[in-house]
């Protein structure tokens, strides 16, 4: 990426330079940012702000939100920001994008100007488009709005010295949840407090026709915490009473995990929702997690779903209160440094799952299919000899934006699975050198938990280095920890990390009995799931070849990804007719034959593969089984 280099702010005194080159202050932005976002149109997906901004006479550079926290990249939807209008007195003022960083507005305040008004649009993608919170986000009956889509703010200053003051127009009706602090409701329209820009863009707003919030603590239970769900239908609210009771459990186990929370009032903002992008995203107060329609009805979907919230809750904790250096940045415009996101989001996945079954929204066997799933998928990872895990984490911000074909090859954000299979490794690690005494629960307790949120603070991040990981391990339990995770990190072996899957008292083996998540995954995903066996990962509607793990026997016939299967030994395309192709091949010397389509050109692969069809599992491998005593219900039963 490039970034503007060149001071472009006026300097004074008590100015300090950012590392994109902006004079940062010290002191706080003089005086309120008023913004009136009108989002009655939300169900056209398009968005109005009227800002009002106190300034001096002079040069002024505004910037739009650039790097979004959590997203891990500079994400910030840029082409949605259109009809943006500067006045002074009444007067329409020039403006001029920066040559350089695309995401500065430079104007020059005329003499006696001491407010500017803008007035914007956001519009939000009009067809069904993935990615996070620049993808699609409002529906006919349903929003998720993030603050910073529809924002300028002046240049000088860290998010959490200006302040601003928001007010919301929602469609008619429309019901909403947020943890931004609500000051009053007239009509259709929310005054929230004077908060920081830090806090406003930190905490979205979830609103929608069909709307339930759900308390998941007790009455007058500090800190509180709700579930906030709007959906494309008034049925797929209707969660059974047993579900509840999970993410209530999930409230205490994480509690019990920590030991304290750094919120004043926690919101898990769910959209249901076929046409949102699927994703989930953590903010210190609230997380904005987004999965299909019937999600919360539908058993297969609710599976797939299972470790969604408890994945972006872990964050309010791992992430939010706790932050990398490198990625607590002063505003939206400093570049952030992604190498610690196998402790950012590898310890969340981690942590994440196992809340997932302790709080019982996986059954210990379906905790086990997913762990399964995710040994197998580094174990057949062929970029793994060639990329080492920590690089998936420095080179973050374009991985998560980077296509399935070649994959496997490439990696992808790795840190997410294969940081599980660490953090398994560390926390079987730490109970060998204590006999069992000390678990990574001391660890999260020590590093994430204390100190906690005091009642009215505002929440806070608190920075870390790799040297302060290493340091609270020690703590924990005396080890050479630097070596192993640098080992870990750095290691171009072909083979995963399975030493905590060993240690817990598992094994990676393969079968040819598909486990009932993988199959969901299959069937969710329109898609075949080979990688085990040819290599081959199929997309069902066309045979299209989504990606090819190198070295694998389709590879070596020189299958590649792009191209499209057409025929299995002479008969069409179907997941079925491969299947039973694999199978009968075990017992034949033939090899398979494989017509495939590449470009307008058609030709048939002869694969020499007779290992029939191979999926992952864990069995137990006579060691004692801690991975069952760790996923165990750690706190009391919620009532
Ligand atoms: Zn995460």
């Amino acid at each position: 990426m490039n970034f503007a280099k060149r001071l472009i702010a006026p300097l004074c005194l008590g100015l300090v330079f950012s590392v994109t080159g902006w004079a940062q202050s010290a002191a706080p932005f003089p005086g309120v940012i008023t913004i009136a976002v009108d989002a009655s149109q939300a169900p056209a997906k398009l968005f109005h702000t009227t800002m009002s901004i106190p300034v001096a006479a002079g040069p002024l550079t505004l910037l739009y939100p650039k790097w979004i926290p959590g997203e891990h990249a500079p994400s910030g939807p840029l082409d949605g920001l259109t009809g943006m209008k500067f006045m002074a007195a009444g007067q329409p003022l020039e403006w001029r994008r920066d040559d350089v960083n695309l995401y500065a507005i430079h104007l020059t305040v005329p003499a006696g100007i001491r407010e500017l008004k803008i007035s914007l649009d956001y519009v939000s993608p009009a067809d069904d488009r993935p990615g996070f919170t620049a993808g699609t986000s409002a529906t006919a009956k349903m929003a998720v709005l993030s603050w910073n889509w529809m924002l300028l703010y002046p240049a000088g200053f860290p998010a959490d010295r200006i302040t601003y003051k928001a007010s919301l127009r929602l469609p008619s009706g429309w019901h909403w949840g947020s943890p931004l602090p609500l000051a009053a409701t007239s009509g259709d329209t929310i005054e929230f407090q004077p908060v920081s820009l830090y806090t406003l863009v930190d905490s979205p707003v979830i609103a929608g026709e069909f709307f339930q919030g759900i308390p998941l603590t007790s009455p007058g239970a500090w800190p509180p915490v709700e579930l906030d769900i709007a959906a494309d239908s008034a049925a797929a609210l209707q969660m059974s009473p047993e579900l509840e009771q999970h993410y209530k459990q999930l409230v205490t186990e994480a509690g019990q995990l920590f030991g304290a929370t750094h919120y004043r009032d926690y919101h898990f903002l769910l959209s249901l929702s076929d046409h949102v992008a699927h994703f989930g995203l953590e903010h210190h107060e609230a997380n904005d997690s987004r999965g299909r329609e019937r999600s919360l009805i539908d058993p297969s979907l609710n599976q797939l779903m299972a470790g969604l919230l408890p994945h972006e809750y872990t964050h309010s904790w791992n992430g939010k209160f706790r932050r990398p250096a490198g990625l607590n940045t002063p505003d939206y415009d400093v570049p952030m440094k992604d190498e610690l996101l196998w402790v950012y989001e590898g310890l969340t996945e981690y942590l994440g799952n196992v809340l997932t079954a302790r709080s019982g929204l996986l059954t210990p066997e379906q905790y086990r299919d997913n762990l399964a799933l995710t040994a197998a998928s580094m174990e057949y990872r062929s970029g793994r000899t060639w990329r080492p895990l920590l690089d998936t984490a420095v080179d973050a911000s374009k991985l998560y934006d980077s296509s399935e074909d070649w994959r496997n090859w490439r990696r992808s954000v790795d840190f997410y699975p294969e940081g599980e299979l660490l953090w398994l490794e560390a926390d079987t690690t730490i109970r060998n050198l204590t006999a069992g005494k000390k678990s990574l629960d001391d660890f999260c307790r020590l590093f994430e938990g204390a100190p906690g949120l005091v009642r009215d603070a505002v929440p806070a991040a608190k920075s870390y280095t790799f040297d302060d990981v290493v340091a609270a391990l020690n703590q924990v339990a005396p080890y050479d920890w630097r070596k192993f995770w640098l080992d870990r990190l750095g290691s171009t072996s072909p083979h995963a990390p399975l030493g905590g899957v060993e240690a817990g008292g598992w094994k990676l083996t393969f079968d040819d009995n598909e486990s009932e998540l993988m199959k969901i995954e299959e069937s969710v995903g329109k898609s075949t799931n080979l990688n085990y066996s040819l290599g081959l990962i199929l997309e069902n509607e066309d045979g299209h070849i989504a990606d090819v793990r190198f070295g694998s026997p389709a590879a070596q016939a020189g299958i590649m990804p792009g191209m499209k299967l057409v025929a299995v030994n002479g008969r069409a395309w179907s997941p079925e007719v491969m299947r039973d192709a694999l199978t009968a091949a075990k017992s034949s010397p033939e090899a398979l034959l494989l017509l495939v389509q590449n470009t307008e050109y058609f030709k048939t692969y002869s694969v020499n593969y007779h290992d029939g069809n191979r999926y992952p599992h864990l069995v137990v491998n006579g060691k004692p089984d801690v991975l069952t005593g760790i996923i165990k219900q750690h706190g009391e039963s919620v009532k």
